[in-house]
């Protein structure tokens, strides 16, 4: 017997990911570090990173160092950058692994020379400059201490500077004036770094947007995530950058029946029939990561059309109105694909949802079963 949990699967096409990576690679005609965090943006960790590496993916980077580790432990040789560490992170475990560190304050980079000095491995650091996100990097005024300390420690040999890198605040939308400012502070912290004797170092800025739509962020390196799924980093149509999408979303319906016009479906009863219809029992919810904003606003395929969830999406379950569709138990309900066979994309869900397609790959899970094609 097929079990529920079976016939609910995210579908993933390793070698999308992989065409995806060397069109991009190709486009700007030098390396590229693949982002694989949170799972390989749910599709995945290891499936996503042996995927971009068989693309010609020159580098992998992680969020967190764990995963680094977990590249390493399933025989990944290829370099990887790690970049959001607290203190108190275990760089002795990093540096043993050959996995490059960034460094965004002097603290961080005292607590990586104490880890390259136990083990007497020479750390391979990344550092960081803030050049207008506000999020990770030092900032203008810190960096010059930064950069001092790096070059002793570089000059001691406990550390070797590879990297000088950032990460734009606005690369989704090209035009925006504050690209041109993050450049140039981005520049700036170039030169300071360089004066300070750094000269070896790679500059990397450019995530998926600016990969696709500003050849003056690439510098030595391009660092794409969203785009090497095959999804639209600036919210259009993938296909115009030549990448396709590698997440398709399905299930199977569990239940259909036949009810009056004027019943109220879901919780809080948010959707009536305006007809006698058909309703069909889709058994994944919002604890498989279907946001719960999707009733009532996103479309799903089935029977053949796209049908807008009815009513409210519960914790396991949601409802369709399929009307008098010749829809039955055990057919396919498709959430979101490629969009190449009449499904939603999950762009189009984004937009129903009022959220981004990184927020929906990454969080679909759950009960869902990851399968690779
Ligand atoms: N670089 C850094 C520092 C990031 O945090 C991310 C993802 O958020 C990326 C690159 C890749 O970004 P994107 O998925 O938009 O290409």
């Amino acid at each position: 017997m097929t079990n529920r949990a079976a016939r609910a699967e995210v579908v993933v096409d390793l070698d999308a990911i992989a065409a995806n990576t060397a069109v991009l690679r190709d486009r700007v005609g030098r390396p590229l570090m693949a982002v694989v965090k949170a799972d390989g943006y749910g599709h995945g960790l290891l499936p996503a990173a042996r995927a971009v590496l068989a693309g010609g993916a020159d580098f992998l980077g992680v969020a967190v160092l764990d995963e680094a580790l977990a590249l390493r432990a399933a025989g990944i040789t290829a370099p990887v950058l790690s970049w959001l560490h607290g203190p108190g992170t275990d760089y002795a475990a990093a540096l043993v692994a050959d996995v490059e560190v960034s460094v965004n304050a002097e603290w961080a980079l005292a607590e990586v020379v104490a880890a390259a000095r136990a083990t007497g491995v020479t750390a391979r650091v990344h550092l960081f400059v803030d050049t207008g996100l506000s999020r990770e990097g030092a900032t203008a005024a810190d960096w010059p201490g930064v950069v001092a300390a790096a070059a002793r420690a570089q000059a001691d040999g406990d550390v070797s500077v590879v990297g000088l890198w950032s990460h734009m605040a606005y690369a989704d939308a090209p035009t925006h004036p504050t690209i041109g400012a993050q450049v140039r502070v981005f520049e700036e912290a170039v030169d300071v770094a360089r004066r300070a004797g750094l000269t070896g170092a790679a500059l990397h800025l450019a995530n998926s947007a600016a990969t696709v739509a500003l050849p003056e962020t690439w510098y030595d390196f391009v660092r794409p995530g969203v785009a090497l799924y095959g999804l639209d980093p600036l919210g259009g149509n993938p296909a115009d950058h030549g990448l396709r999408p590698a997440m398709t979303v399905r299930a199977s319906i569990a239940l259909t029946k036949r009810v009056p016009a004027g019943v109220g479906v879901s919780y809080g009863h948010t959707y009536f029939p305006q007809t006698e219809t058909t309703l069909a029992l889709v058994p994944v919810g919002y604890a498989d990561g279907v946001p719960r904003a999707a009733g009532n606003s996103a479309p799903v395929l089935a029977g053949g059309a796209q049908r807008t969830i009815a009513g409210r999406v519960c914790m396991d379950q949601f409802v369709l109105d399929v009307g008098d569709a010749d829809v039955h138990e055990g057919d396919e309900v498709v959430l979101w694909g490629p969009g190449d066979r009449g499904e939603p994309t999950a762009q189009q869900w984004a937009d129903a949802v009022d959220t981004i397609h990184y927020e929906l790959v990454t969080r679909i899970g759950g009960r869902f079963t990851r399968r690779y094609v």
